[in-house]
């Protein structure tokens, strides 16, 4: 009998990987038809300048919305992109929306705007990835190419190679600002940092939840900034929910703050709304 629990529970084992699996392949499936039917949008979530409290950039990020499925985030979508390669041509579609966006917010309201996009390991250690079509479609919106800075992650520093380090270089000559994503989660050593030239360090949003006046993570956060300053590198700190969380990060002289307390990830729309009312303060 115990033999043939074992081998029942073999069998069920593998109809949960045949679902699994026919799952994958339907959302894959779904998000090729995303693509070529705009079911993509951008959500934009502002970074203030710590000291001032105003907003200086805004990071893009992408939602789905389904007809079937409905909202979905990218945590349950990005991976799978990235496995099948489809984050190549959502990535272009990504920076494409986005600098697209950023022209009309920097002509119409705000001049020295930047956007942050976030850009996966998997296209930049692609062939295909086409860094000169980008450098082309910053030209022709006129938007100089220090107003995009490009998220990656410890992971990216991690599997690199020679085209990633090529197609790195080529943004990075180009004059794009590299910002280091989730810092302090990866496994890499700091000895990552100067490998590339690296503009910004955005603390993770882990170190940040935490932070209270008694919290070990206090030391951790000036620690990173401290040592972020010393190289050059301005520090971001994500996920800032509460008022204490931004006066400890603010006396520690983290440059950028972004995290519910100052404002959710919102519409485009409603980012040029935010825009408006910057300018209306004095
Ligand atoms: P990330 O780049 O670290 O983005 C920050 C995430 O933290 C966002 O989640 C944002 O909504 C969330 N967040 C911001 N402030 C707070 C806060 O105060 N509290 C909490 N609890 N969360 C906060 P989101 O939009 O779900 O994105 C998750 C991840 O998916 C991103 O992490 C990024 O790695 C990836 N992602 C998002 N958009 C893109 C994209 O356009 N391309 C690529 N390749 N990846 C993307
Ligand atoms: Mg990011
Ligand atoms: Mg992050
Ligand atoms: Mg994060």
């Amino acid at each position: 009998a115990a033999k043939d629990k074992g081998r029942n529970q073999f069998a069920v084992f593998d109809i949960e990987m045949e679902q699994e699996a026919q799952s994958r392949r339907m959302l894959l499936r779904d998000l090729q038809k995303g693509l070529d039917k705009k079911e993509f949008l951008l959500y934009y979530q502002p970074i203030v300048a710590m000291q001032t409290g105003k907003i200086v950039k805004a990071e893009a990020l992408i939602r789905w919305d389904q007809p079937l499925r409905g909202r979905v985030n990218p945590g349950d979508f990005i991976p799978l992109a990235e496995e099948s390669g489809m984050i190549v041509p959502l990535g272009n579609w990504i920076f494409n929306e986005a600098m697209q966006q950023l022209a009309v917010w920097r002509t119409q309201y705000k001049s020295d705007f930047s956007i942050s996009v976030n850009v996966s390991p998997v296209q930049l250690l692609s062939t295909d990835l086409d860094c000169k079509q980008w450098l082309e479609k910053l030209a022709q919106l006129k938007i100089p190419s220090q107003a995009l800075v490009i998220e990656i992650t410890e992971r990216m520093l991690l599997e690199s190679d020679k085209i990633s380090d090529e197609n790195i270089n080529t943004l990075q000559t180009a004059g794009i600002e590299l910002a280091l994503d989730d810092f302090g989660t990866g496994y890499s050593s700091l000895s990552y940092l100067k490998r590339f030239d690296i503009n910004y360090i955005k603390i993770d949003r882990s170190f940040v939840c935490n932070l209270h006046r008694a919290s070990e993570d206090v030391a951790l956060c000036q620690a990173i900034i401290v040592m972020a300053h010393q190289l050059g590198i301005q520090v971001v700190a994500e996920g800032v929910e509460t008022q204490e969380q931004h006066s400890i990060l603010l006396e520690a002289g983290c440059d950028f703050g972004q995290g519910y307390w100052y404002c959710k990830p919102i519409t485009a729309a409603e980012m040029t709304q935010r825009l408006v009312q910057e300018n209306l303060k004095i």
